[in-house]
């Protein structure tokens, strides 16, 4: 494609930009230094100014302010914004689709999914609204009352990464709203207009409820402006999402005044093959898992751990799959991977690539680049690397679609590989038997452990997260909401005595 052709299409692109942004309702942003890119062509969006600390601290004070009245608006009402704001999800779930395709490079179902994934949120939260439920427990004093009781927490600061632009801030505000708290959103600095976008159909929401619309805040920039929310203390809880090394960094900082941090890091995820798999089932679970999403998911397979009796059947394949999968624009209908998000993650996938080769790897298909639309944008086939070993590079998380592949003949020895890694998000086995599936769940040290399904996909209704580097943090479902309030213990006496717990008497 020559370069004036690719040129035009960037400025198509961007004008789609401004148009979808317009449609959703929001005003164009002032230009400054950071611009939005697209990873379709590598062309610009739009240029959009930084906050400064000055303006992240009056944004942080607005928050905090809108946190004493909301706090007292009862959970069920708080609901009617987050239900405004589902509607409002499926009424520009379209448009908002198509940022998220501009903006992360997300093919059009995946994009339309992670929409999907907010509105469902979104109805948990509702729900949600009226069950924050606290326990009662027998008192061991007569005339006593014991029970916990749930409060809101305060500004909920929320770091998110470029590769869920829109779904990862709706886990947390939904959930973070009902339960009586305001948030202050950082977005990734490589996906801003999302989460303008977002930003402006929460404010749209509260106009119309008649909530007070600074119960969200939303700053814009890289990790220095992340890093004024990580340190300011009136932020009750900070939600970070990101790499590791992201995690590492502002864990530290938030432990030391005493804050609450929820991490969701990076993950380096594995399946395990054994011999009475469904092969059938298996290959297509470990394509999507492996190269859907240009391999940019947190739960993007990683590793595959197969039995060495059906190792060379199953690789052959893989293979023969992953060289009809469509690689090209993800606006396009039949395209199934999209591109890498920037040159960065490019020479990081051929960075990994040579040292695999280095440490004995084989590359089985796969790891070129592809043309699609010119030289500023980044596309690749998937990569199948067979290993001899689980070596150091293995265990890093590489944020692209390579996929290598090791071996067992245990299954000890599979489970012992899986967790063989820092990091702990998400994990799965295809088996048709059963002692080997439960072994794998009990042992997988994972926060997800799957059977005869790939690592990604998740529902909201579970609690998601991982452990080890992964952070340890849960969001979106099951009882998650509880990171986003304080637990009381409440001792109520309506005896006429003064008896003390442990049969103690004093005086
Ligand atoms: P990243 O760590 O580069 O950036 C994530 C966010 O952190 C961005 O908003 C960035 O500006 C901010 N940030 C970076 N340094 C900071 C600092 N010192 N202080 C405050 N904020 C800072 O990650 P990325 O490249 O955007 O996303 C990919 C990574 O995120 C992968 O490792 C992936 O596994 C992980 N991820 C994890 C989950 C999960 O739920 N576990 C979900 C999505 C992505």
């Amino acid at each position: 494609m020559t370069q004036t052709v690719t040129e035009n299409f960037s400025e198509q692109l961007a004008l789609r930009a401004g148009a979808l942004l317009h449609s959703l309702g929001a005003t164009l942003p002032d230009p400054g230094p950071l611009v939005a890119r697209t990873p379709i062509s590598g062309g610009a969006l739009l240029p959009l100014t930084v906050d400064t600390p000055a303006e992240v601290d009056a944004a942080i004070g607005r928050a905090a302010t809108a946190f004493e009245s909301w706090r007292t608006v009862p959970a069920p009402v708080r609901a009617g914004l987050v239900r405004r704001l589902a509607q409002l999800l499926v009424t520009h779930s379209d448009e908002l689709a198509e940022l998220v395709s501009l903006e992360a490079g997300k093919i059009g179902p995946e994009a339309l999914g992670e929409v999907q994934e907010m509105i469902d949120v979104c109805e948990f939260a509702i729900g949600l609204s009226r069950q924050l439920y606290g326990a009662t427990m027998p008192s061991e004093r007569p005339g006593h009352r014991l029970m916990e009781t749930w409060h809101p927490l305060g500004v909920v600061g929320v770091i998110s990464a470029f590769n869920f632009p829109v779904a990862v801030w709706a886990w947390n505000t939904a959930i973070a709203l009902v339960c009586g708290d305001t948030v202050v959103w950082k977005p990734s600095e490589t996906t801003p207009l999302t989460a303008l976008a977002c930003h402006t159909l929460l404010r749209r929401a509260a106009a119309e409820v008649g909530a007070d619309p600074e119960v969200h805040q939303l700053i814009q920039g890289d990790g220095s402006v992340g890093s004024v929310l990580v340190d300011d203390p009136r932020v009750a809880l900070l939600s970070a999402t990101g790499s590791v090394r992201m995690g590492a960094t502002v864990a530290p900082k938030v432990a030391a005044r005493f804050g609450r941090c929820l991490l969701e890091l990076g993950g380096n995820n594995a399946a395990i093959v054994a011999p009475s798999a469904d092969l059938e089932l298996a290959v297509r679970g470990i394509v999507f898992s492996a190269a859907g999403t240009a391999g940019q998911r947190c739960t993007s397979l990683r590793r595959l751990i197969v039995h060495s009796s059906i190792a060379d059947q199953l690789v052959d394949r893989l293979a023969a799959a992953y060289g009809q999968l469509p690689v090209g624009n993800p606006l396009d209908d039949g395209v199934l991977v999209g591109p890498l998000i920037n040159e960065r993650a490019f020479t990081a996938m051929q960075d990994a690539l040579s040292g695999a080769v280095a440490q004995g790897g084989e590359i089985v298909c796969g790891g070129e680049r592809v043309d699609v639309l010119g030289p500023e944008s980044y596309y690749v086939r998937p990569a199948l690397v067979r290993m001899p070993a689980q070596t150091e590079l293995v265990r890093e998380e590489t944020f692209a679609p390579i996929l290598y592949v090791l071996t067992y003949d245990e299954i000890d020895e599979a489970i012992a590989l899986n967790n063989g890694v820092p990091q702990g998000l998400s994990s799965s086995i295809f088996t048709l038997d059963q002692r080997e599936a439960e072994q794998f769940l009990t042992h997988s040290d994972c926060g997800i452990a799957n059977v005869n399904i790939g690592t990604s996909g998740a529902e909201i209704g579970g609690a998601f997260g991982g452990e080890k580097n992964t952070g340890g943090g849960r969001e979106s479902g099951s009882d998650s909401w509880k990171a986003y309030m304080r637990r009381a213990t409440n001792t109520i006496n309506y005896s006429t005595e003064l008896p003390l717990a442990q049969g103690i008497h004093f005086g």
